[in-house]
């Protein structure tokens, strides 16, 4: 199933159709909060035959009639995969970034997670704002996340999808370091907007085989990243486990698994479109930020 929020925290399945209001699976006081998503997630077991239900019975609005939201809009953490890919590990060697890429030593297995601001989220109907930082290059990174399910607390590899809820596609925006400017990761992937993920939330029973999808990334029209999951250094077994031991990842948690090569530089004028085999695209329009 493929779940989104829209306009006023709605819930909504979407179909081929468009999308099914099913807003009303919750409890009362649930609906129609930024939060709805996560209770919706802790409950899908019991709740998941009546979004079925629901969907198959409310009538489809165009796409185009509703305004999408980040399909979690409030994920207690959002963790993200440092260098997760071969490729991009050479790509960043050389560079201001990838001073420890000489040492190789760089990899989720070696350094862990890092964490991105819930504050940069941003969903398919807003743009990558760019902050007012002269001369400061902007960059895509287009990943695959995962969403937390169950809570995952020292779990291991091997049960690591228990704990998957499903999949989404996400734009890590980074700001790039320079030799005279070397902020926190953490602020320099935080911006507002820096973190767009959608279009939906995918459940995992449509996606059998996450370690075998095309990611691609343009900018306009150009393709700037294709590459396949099964190239990940550490795979999502893998980083559920490292992050896990260190704490628990709650229901509704973002899990970014890391980029491959091809990252680049966006700018003010720029469309950038991010697709995933079987779990969705979308395009956001890049411009200055005017606040
Ligand atoms: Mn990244």
């Amino acid at each position: 199933m493929r779940l989104v929020m829209f306009d006023d925290d709605r819930i909504g399945v979407l179909s081929a159709e468009g999308v099914h209001d099913v807003t009303r699976v919750l409890p009362e006081a649930l609906r129609g909060t930024p939060g709805s998503m996560n209770a919706l997630i802790e409950r899908w077991e019991g709740l998941r035959p009546a979004v079925e239900r629901l969907a198959g019975e409310t009538e489809p609005r165009p796409p185009a009639a509703v305004r999408l939201l980040p399909p979690v809009r409030r994920p207690t953490q959002i963790l993200a995969a440092p260098t997760n890919y071969r490729l991009h590990m050479q790509e960043m060697r050389g560079t201001p970034m990838g001073v420890r890429t000489t040492t190789g030593r760089v990899t989720p297995r070696d350094i862990g997670f890092f964490l991105k601001a819930p504050g940069s989220l941003a969903g398919p109907a807003d743009a990558i704002e760019l902050p007012p930082f002269p001369g400061r290059r902007f960059d895509h990174e287009s990943e695959l996340a995962l969403v937390i399910g169950r809570e995952a607390r020292a779990v291991k590899g091997s049960r690591a999808y228990d704990h998957i809820f499903g999949y989404t596609c996400l734009v890590d925006v980074s700001m790039r370091m320079t030799e005279e400017r070397r902020e926190e990761r953490t602020m320099r992937k935080s911006f507002a907007t820096f973190t767009p993920i959608g279009p939906a939330l995918v459940t995992a029973d449509e996606v059998p085989h996450p370690d075998r999808l095309q990611v691609r990334l343009w900018v306009s029209d150009e393709l700037r990243q294709d590459a396949n999951t099964r190239d990940l250094i550490v795979g999502i077994p893998e980083l559920m486990e490292i992050a896990s031991a260190v704490l628990p990842l709650q229901p509704g948690d973002i899990y970014a698994t890391g980029t491959p090569a091809g990252v680049g530089p966006i700018a003010d004028g720029d469309v950038v479109t991010i697709e995933i085999e079987q779990v969705g695209r979308m395009s956001l329009p890049v411009r200055t930020r005017a606040w």
